[in-house]
């Protein structure tokens, strides 16, 4: 794609590397087929294709944008579908966080939506604030019909079950293996994950320390900024990238660690993009690119453990068939997508795979709130694919997918079937 940035513009870094990006794209439409919002509203504009042209408008006449071009950036999932899909390796990941930066310095949003997206990055990233908000967000329900429109939509995203909170991620922890530790990893213990759902820290404990390996959990690092970054809260996203960069720093520095574990796929691919996400910051640039370098998903750094070792006896006609949900973050933002299939089918699952597997559920972070719309229409598009596969129940690798699908079919955390498969509780 030809672009006609002044020179003035191109000294600021934002727009040359938006420049280096945009001159890859050469308008295919390859991107389109696979674009989840696309797929629902045959609207160029919700394409990437129509994104990235609207989006090099805005960068190149900025005085000419119109609210057009929000409403359909806002649009994007973010979901990466397009990067899987695209001959020419756009980056379109890092493209739109630069358009959706220019459009909020640009146009100023709703009241209420600049209220909604404060209040998320404020209460959901804090276990405990945000468990405190679905209790009573659960007695908000009944007054649901004086609310305003966002804060209902918001409302009917409230969990299906609340089990009690994780304690995992509540101070700092370590967790020994019963033989000499093999290996150190640090653990992400996530933010909205621990208000969620306590079994998927426990089950990844549990299968890493039988595997020998010893898990640190830090405390400072409660959340890995992901849900504030994707909604321009900035300084929210600063703070705990900074508070989870220097607490790691700490451990890297007192003993050798051979990875650090992510175990919600969004926050793996946030921690992973930490070295591009700090470059240009002169205290925390280094050691954002060494933690990027170490970051791996819980399903990555088993595919090299002895994981064989340690399962149990698979039962006569293996642990039966689960139904595989690919997450966005995991396959399109980490590029995973065989491998946790292959570590179920070794641990004695029948894992199946449903149709339009490449297709967002619709939760993407807090999209499900803010366009709640969009994200209805997927998750029952992904749910009628899940039933259609046939398995009673689905494992997926990010909490945000098994909030937005747990219900009819029980969705739980593919480590949670590893952990069965070793000796731990049943996944469902
Ligand atoms: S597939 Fe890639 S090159 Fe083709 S239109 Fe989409 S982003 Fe551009
Ligand atoms: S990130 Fe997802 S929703 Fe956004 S343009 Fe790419 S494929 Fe479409």
């Amino acid at each position: 794609m030809q672009t006609h940035f002044s020179d003035a513009q191109l000294l600021d870094p934002q727009i040359r590397e938006a420049d280096g990006i945009l001159r890859k794209c050469v308008h295919c439409g390859f991107c389109t087929a696979t674009c989840p919002t696309f797929v629902m509203t045959g609207d160029e504009r919700d394409s990437p294709r129509g994104r990235i042209w609207l989006m090099r408008e805005l960068l190149e006449s900025p005085e000419s944008v119109s609210a057009d071009t929000g409403y359909h950036l806002d649009r994007c999932l973010g979901c990466l579908a397009c990067t899987t899909t695209c001959p020419s390796g756009v980056d379109y990941h890092h493209l739109i966080e630069i358009g959706r930066d220019r459009m909020d310095a640009l146009v100023k949003r709703p009241f209420a939506d600049r209220m909604m997206r404060r209040l998320l990055a404020m209460v959901i990233p804090h276990a405990s604030r945000f468990r405190m908000m679905m209790r009573l967000g659960r007695i908000g329900r009944l007054f649901a019909p004086l609310m305003p429109g966002n804060m209902r939509a918001a409302l009917a995203k409230l969990p299906t079950r609340l089990p009690a909170m994780d304690r995992i991620g509540s101070k700092t922890m370590e967790f020994a293996p019963r033989s000499p530790a093999t290996k150190r990893v640090i653990l992400l213990a996530g933010c909205a994950q621990r208000a969620l759902d306590p079994a998927i820290n426990a089950s990844t404990v549990r299968v890493l320390t039988k595997l020998g390996v010893e898990v640190v959990v830090r405390q400072e690092a409660h959340c890995c900024g992901a849900l504030a970054h994707h909604i321009g809260e900035t300084d929210a996203a600063h703070s705990a990238m900074r508070a989870a960069l220097l607490a790691w720093r700490e451990e890297l520095d007192a003993k050798p660690v051979d990875a650090i574990i992510a175990n919600a796929s969004g926050c793996g691919t946030m921690v992973k993009d930490y070295g591009h996400a700090l470059a240009g910051d002169p205290e925390l640039a280094d050691i954002a690119a060494r933690v990027s370098s170490l970051t791996m998903d819980i399903t990555e750094f088993l595919a090299d453990m002895p994981l064989q070792n340690i399962l149990e006896p698979i039962p006569d006609g293996g642990w039966g068939a689960v139904t595989y949900h690919s997450a966005c973050s995991l396959q399109h933002g980490q590029k995973i997508h065989d491998l946790p299939i292959t570590l179920l089918r070794e641990a004695g699952f029948d894992v199946r795979q449903p149709l339009e597997p490449h297709l967002c559920c619709g939760s993407a972070g807090v999209y499900n709130i803010l366009q709640p719309q969009m994200a209805d229409g997927l998750k029952a598009r992904k749910l009628d694919n899940l039933r259609r596969a046939g398995a009673p129940a689905v494992a997926a690798g990010n909490i945000g997918c098994i909030t937005q699908l747990d219900g009819d079919i029980p969705v739980r955390h593919t480590i949670q079937y590893i952990d069965w498969a070793t000796g731990g509780p049943p996944a469902y």
